[in-house]
């Protein structure tokens, strides 16, 4: 059913998904109905969400070829069901608003609730833009049978296109919908939604592969270990934002291999003492930061705090 494309590049929510819609199409489960995908690639999600809503809407055998009208519907971005929601779709009339998801366009997704519908029913809220692609960006897009005709950008939901007033009109639809109505909140971290939200919606993070993350690369980043000091210490922390922001990884992932780094260096250093004595302390700052990524703090508040540390020595 769903396409090997996530399997690489979204494995976790390859697997997950693979197994609830199996689950769903037995009647065993039913499928979320709010949902929020974190993660710095957005279109991905954008892809994964329409893969799942053509799946869960094929009347045929819901693979990657099917020609059935729900299917070619879905391809061609033209089914009534799938809906984007954005500063610049699903506006009703009399919506001048142009920056911001609106009161008003929540009033819409409501009036659209109270009518009946035989579909799975979508609502993919994400940022957006006009925007012309080059040919190769949409590739996956391609690959999947999509039209190719895309004239928005796709980015991730933020606070300031997408703020409080909308989403309490809204919490009454997310929290009662319909059957078969699914509300998705693309993201690159759930901290850019109202809390409120969050805690009706079942999050998930669609980050990339253990395997990717290249040991010279991490090697590359910390290369100045053990001498990181103060002045260094926001640069590299930018860097190794920067360098996870490029390969859609964990930040978790990260500082677990930074932690394996530092073992080795220890072990090739044994009788150095005071060397030990840091890396030990530094062994022991790495494991808070990774508590913390479990308490979704933020990613750049956890790596700067963590290399100001390492410079501080404690
Ligand atoms: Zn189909």
């Amino acid at each position: 059913m769903l396409d090997s494309l996530f399997k690489n590049k979204i494995p976790f929510a390859y697997e997950y998904f693979s197994n609830l819609l199996e689950l769903v199409f037995q009647k065993k489960r039913t499928f979320p109905q709010a949902l929020i995908f974190e993660g710095n690639d957005t279109k991905t999600q954008y892809l994964f969400v329409l893969e799942l809503a053509r799946i869960l809407n094929c009347q045929n055998d819901k693979s990657k070829d099917c020609n059935c009208i729900n299917c070619k519907w879905i391809k061609s971005f033209a089914h009534p069901a799938v809906n984007n929601v954005s500063q610049i779709h699903f506006k009703g009339e009399n919506d001048e608003s142009k920056t911001v998801i609106s009161v008003k366009q929540a009033r819409e997704i409501e009036k659209n609730l109270s009518l009946s519908s035989d579909y799975y029913r979508f609502f993919i809220f994400f940022s957006s833009s006009e925007k012309e692609y080059f040919e190769n960006e949409l590739n996956d897009f391609k690959n999947l049978g999509y039209e190719t005709n895309i004239n928005y950008s796709i980015q991730p939901l933020e606070y300031k296109t997408f703020h409080s007033a909308t989403l309490n009109a809204m919490l009454k639809s997310i929290e009662e919908p319909p059957e078969n109505t699914v509300f998705i909140f693309l993201t690159k971290s759930k901290e850019d939604i109202l809390p409120t939200i969050v805690s009706r919606c079942l999050v998930f993070k669609l980050s990339g592969h253990k395997e990717s993350l290249n040991w010279n690369d991490i090697k590359g980043l910390v290369s100045n270990y053990p001498n990181i000091t103060y002045d260094i210490a926001f640069d590299i922390s930018d860097n190794i934002q920067k360098y996870l922001k490029e390969t859609n990884l964990d930040c978790e992932l990260f500082l677990n291999k930074f932690l394996e780094y530092l073992k080795d260096i220890l072990k090739q250093n044994i009788n150095n003492n005071d060397l030990a004595i840091k890396i030990n302390k530094d062994i022991r700052l790495i494991n808070d930061a990774i508590k913390h990524t479990r308490a979704n703090i933020s990613e750049k508040i956890i790596l700067d705090t963590l290399m100001l540390r390492i410079a501080r020595g404690f």
